[in-house]
């Protein structure tokens, strides 16, 4: 629901001077944690996400462990710094659904039936929020995953997609975020086109639903190239 009475796109062009199927600045760096298994850094503009990755490890208390699989624990927390009015420290209601909608978004990617009794434990830590946390923190849990030398079935790719001011766009800001007839986290593995992400909030025709998920596929698929060009990067030279 529109909280500002501020034109959010004018003439086709948005409040960063985007256009509307245009993407923030995008950055990607692979292991910049040394005491994790793997880690990764994703920045869609201002919005900043470091993710990393231990495991897989024994599940301790052993009354938690599935003796015909491993599981994936995620915990996606927001720095009390991350926006302009601090934010309590601490897990809320929020970041512990915002954990298990990244859970599951990543959990189909794994073979945890490999580790039976084992964890694999993923931290997304979001630094600096501007709208579309949770897509850039699949993004970079993805690729933390993957630097773990966790195989995966492919690598997730997640963007945010919606509607402003009457205009579809992809990858909301916080202001757009914030006063969007509806906006969409999608994320997904491209080489598999499987989808593993979809919540919506707001409201859209179907027409528009359809052509937004097309325009989150076409966005998706260059994050997977963006997150390949990580990885080559970070182990390029390496034997
Ligand atoms: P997402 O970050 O995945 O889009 P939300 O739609 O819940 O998830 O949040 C949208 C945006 O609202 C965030 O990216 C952030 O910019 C802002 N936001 C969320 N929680 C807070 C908070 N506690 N204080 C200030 N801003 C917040």
């Amino acid at each position: 629901m529109k909280r500002t009475s501020k034109e959010l796109i004018v003439g086709g062009i948005r409040t960063d001077k985007r256009l509307p199927e245009q993407a923030r600045e995008i950055k990607m760096k692979v292991g910049n944690i040394f005491s994790a298994n793997g880690s990764a850094e994703v920045r869609f503009g201002r919005t900043v996400a470091l993710a990393s990755v231990h495991g897989p490890r024994p599940l301790f208390p052993r009354h938690l462990q599935e003796s015909q699989t491993g599981i994936l624990r995620v915990r996606y927390n927001m720095a009390p710094f991350s926006v302009v009015d601090r934010k309590p420290p601490g897990p809320d209601r929020r970041s512990i659904e915002l954990s298990k909608v990244i859970r599951l978004a990543l959990e189909p990617a794994l073979f945890l039936e490999d580790y039976p009794k084992a964890t694999v434990d993923g931290f997304i830590e979001i630094i600096q929020a501007d709208g579309s946390t949770r897509v850039t923190g699949i993004n970079a849990l993805s690729l933390a995953l993957a630097s773990a030398g966790i195989p995966m079935r492919d690598l997730v790719a997640a963007c945010s997609i919606g509607k402003v001011d009457g205009t579809l766009v992809v990858d909301l800001n916080g202001e757009e975020d914030n006063n969007s007839e509806a906006d969409i986290p999608f994320a997904m593995m491209p080489n598999k086109n499987l989808v593993t992400l979809l919540q919506m909030d707001g409201i859209l025709t179907k027409e528009e639903l359809m052509k937004l998920l097309d325009m989150a596929k076409k966005m998706c698929k260059k994050i997977y190239e963006m997150q390949r060009e990580a990885l080559l990067e970070k182990y390029k030279g390496e034997e």
